[in-house]
C-alpha cells in the first residue's frame, strides 16, 4: 500500500526500531504510548482488519503476544497486560493496516 505508514516502516522507508521481527510480523513501540512499553504487533502484509487475516495467523499472533507480554513483565514494565485491537474507524482504527496494541499495566 503506497501511503500506509506501517507498510513504510516495514519497508524501512520510515525509520523505526523493531522490538521483534520474524518472517511475517514486526513489533514496534507505539509513537504515542498509553503506558511505558506500549507496543504494536503488525503483520508485514497489508491486511486492513481482523476479517482479512489468513486462517493460520491467529495462532502465530497469540504466540507472539504471549512472548512479548512475558518480556514486558520480566522487564518490570507490567504486572498486567491489556490487548486492544480496533477494526474500522468507528471502532477507533486510525491506521488502515491491521495491528494489535500490547499495553503494559501496573
Ligand atoms: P489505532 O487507533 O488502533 O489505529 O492505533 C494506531 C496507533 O498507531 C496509535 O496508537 C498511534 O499512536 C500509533 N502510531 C501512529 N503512527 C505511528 C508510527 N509512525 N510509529 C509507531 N506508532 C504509530
Ligand atoms: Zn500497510
Amino acid at each position: 500500500m503506497n501511503d500506509c505508514i506501517f507498510c513504510k516502516i516495514i519497508n524501512k522507508e520510515i525509520k523505526s526500531d523493531f522490538l521483534y521481527e520474524d518472517k511475517n510480523f514486526i513489533i514496534i513501540n507505539d509513537i504515542n504510548p498509553i503506558s511505558k512499553g506500549h507496543c504494536l504487533l503488525i503483520p508485514k502484509t497489508h491486511f486492513q482488519t481482523i476479517f482479512d487475516l489468513p486462517q493460520e495467523y491467529p495462532n502465530k499472533i497469540l504466540n507472539i503476544i504471549q512472548k512479548q507480554s512475558l518480556n514486558l513483565i520480566k522487564q518490570n514494565l507490567a504486572t498486567g497486560i491489556k490487548i486492544i485491537q480496533n477494526n474500522y474507524p468507528s471502532a477507533g482504527q486510525t491506521i488502515n493496516h491491521f495491528h494489535i496494541h500490547i499495553i503494559p499495566q501496573k
